[in-house]
């Protein structure tokens, strides 16, 4: 088997659900540390990562609490519950060893740095994990497309979607045990098949830059290692 990795750059997107553990809401701290361990062992490995952290674990624009809500008022708030989930988690990296730095694509100065990118590249390139917050800085928009924004920026060679299924089925695997798991999908197929790997405007972003997206479970022990090393792990969406 290779020994060495086949990515040297990545952008994994996490959702704000996978902070929470078995939890309602908030954000758990063993299940952050557990995910924290996965993100260590690939860093240490050479791989250069960045995160994109979602907020649906305290807040969704778009439902709960904020039905009857001014849209782009409730996105903000959206927006700044990212911002904490961004905290927690570097607080995590930076206690398992890793150095992680958390940029914001809204002013927060005295909170977190801004998001600029030649300053994301050079910590990138000095090792440092670098945690995007507050998504794309705008209403309107999900965590899922600014993953696939700053991966583009970032010029990462893979966009890693974290869920809670360790790929796409040909049917839901909980419900269906002939369902099996597709090792790679074109772009095309996935949108012919309504396949929802992401929202349509992250996944259009990744289609016209042909910034192949991995989707996979960050819960399972091994696997972000194995995206990494290019083993036949998740689905692979590409052009
Ligand atoms: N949001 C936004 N613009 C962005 C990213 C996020 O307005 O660029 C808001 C939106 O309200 C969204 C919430 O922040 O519902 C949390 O983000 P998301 O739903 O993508 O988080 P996840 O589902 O990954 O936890």
């Amino acid at each position: 088997p290779n020994t060495r990795p086949a990515h040297k750059r990545i952008l994994l997107k996490l959702s704000g659900e996978a902070l929470m553990g078995d939890d309602a809401f908030g954000i758990n701290r063993a299940t952050i540390v557990r995910m924290v361990e996965e993100v260590a062992e690939v860093v240490n490995m050479g791989v250069e990562v960045a995160v994109v952290i979602g907020g649906g674990n305290i807040f969704r624009g778009v439902a709960g609490g904020s039905v009857g809500m001014d849209r782009a008022t409730a996105d903000y708030m959206g927006m700044l519950a990212t911002v904490m989930n961004a905290l927690a988690l570097a607080d995590a990296m930076n206690k398992q060893g890793l150095t992680a730095r958390v940029m914001s694509a809204i002013a927060i100065e005295q909170v977190v740095e801004p998001y600029v990118r030649p300053k994301a590249l050079q910590y990138l390139e000095e090792g440092k994990v670098v945690i995007f917050a507050a998504g794309t800085g705008n209403p309107f928009f999900t965590t899922d497309t600014a993953a696939a924004l700053r991966g583009a920026e970032i010029g990462a060679e893979l966009v890693l979607k974290a869920t809670k299924v360790d790929g796409v089925y040909t049917a839901d695997p909980k419900k269906d045990a002939s369902a099996t798991r597709y090792a790679t999908l074109s772009f095309d197929e996935a949108i012919a098949q309504n396949l929802g790997i992401m929202d349509a405007t992250a996944f259009a972003l990744c289609r016209d830059q042909k910034l192949p997206i991995k989707v996979f479970s960050i819960f399972k022990n091994g696997a972000l290692r194995r995206v990494v090393m290019g083993e036949d792990e998740g689905t692979l969406v590409h052009a």
